[in-house]
């Protein structure tokens, strides 16, 4: 029964993350749905996240992945940015074409407040800011667009900036359930309107997103994978999946890219750095990998060696 839902590219394991895409509605519509509890629980751990700010963090992730889908070739890449006055003040996010994914929280220890019991207020953690998405396609200048946040609920905020900035009716919905200090399910699904879509398939997806659609983390517990889950949403037998690919939690930074880093800093600071005797290190944001450099490497790097 399980091979209604198998499309080239997805994990023989489907508890493994990962994101599919499908058509529906006699090609009218697209939909896409990601499974990120590795992601997120990653994400978690090295950033040392409190609940609130591993929901916000992990929702946009989850989010920003969705939309990664449209990286076409291998050197594209996405940047998300949320700038805000909440408490976490601002989140990054860098996706490429093939599923990886690396961001950090400008502030990852914030208090966590609920709206109900078991129901974390993203929202207060995120406050009120702009989302900005930049697409680097390989054009002269990279394409960007930024919108105000709407809740900062972030799946809302998607939305907005999808249907405002890039003018395609979606619907979006992301989640992030942890327990006991750790993520135990996370994904998200987006909706698209395809051109020719008709009023009538608008107003379908709308209705199915306002009609009481279960919570994404709730049909994950219940064993729901991603396709199975657009499955449920679109209620459509002709859905088409059209196929998949893993996503993970990666960072390519490396000595080589923190030394070009450093090298900014200029000679004059790189000199004063080295003369201190002492070692140097420096922390990536995205990953919280360690690299360390020896005051001699210092001295080199200011005689641009
Ligand atoms: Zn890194």
């Amino acid at each position: 029964m399980e091979d209604l839902y198998k499309a080239p590219g997805i994990p023989e394991d489907t508890k493994e993350d990962h994101l599919v895409r499908a058509v529906a509605l006699g090609g009218h519509v697209k939909a896409v749905a990601v499974s990120t509890t590795a992601v997120c629980e990653y994400a978690r751990s090295v950033h040392k996240m409190t609940n609130a700010a591993t929901a916000a963090l992990g929702r946009f992730m989850t989010g920003s992945l969705l939309i990664a889908e449209s990286l076409k070739n291998d050197t594209d890449s996405q940047t998300t940015i949320i700038r805000s006055s909440g408490p976490i003040k601002g989140m990054t996010c860098v996706c490429d074409s093939h599923g990886h994914a690396r961001a950090y929280p400008v502030e990852g220890n914030v208090e966590t407040t609920y709206h109900y019991p078991g129901k974390i207020n993203v929202g207060a953690a995120v406050g009120e800011g702009s989302l900005t998405v930049i697409r680097d396609v390989g054009l002269k200048e990279p394409y960007s667009g930024s919108v105000e946040l709407i809740s900062g609920e972030i799946a809302e905020d998607f939305t907005y900036y999808l249907a405002s900035s890039e003018q395609t009716p979606s619907v979006v919905a992301l989640g992030v359930q942890i327990a006991e200090g750790h993520v135990t399910h996370a994904g998200g699904l987006m909706i698209q309107m395809l051109p020719g879509f008709t009023d009538e398939d608008l107003d379908y997806v709308e209705k199915r997103a306002k009609g009481g659609f279960p919570e994404i983390t709730f049909l994950m517990e219940e064993g729901f994978t991603p396709a199975k889950i657009l499955d449920l949403f679109m209620g459509d037998p002709d859905i088409q999946y059209l196929d998949g690919y893993p996503v993970s939690f990666s960072c390519p930074c490396s000595a080589e890219r923190m030394k070009d880093g450093l090298a900014a800093l200029g000679k004059k600071d790189l000199l004063e750095l080295s003369s201190s005797g002492e070692n140097i290190e420096t922390v990536c944001h995205f990953c919280g990998k360690k690299y360390t450099f020896t005051p001699e490497e210092l001295a080199l790097l200011a005689q641009g060696k």
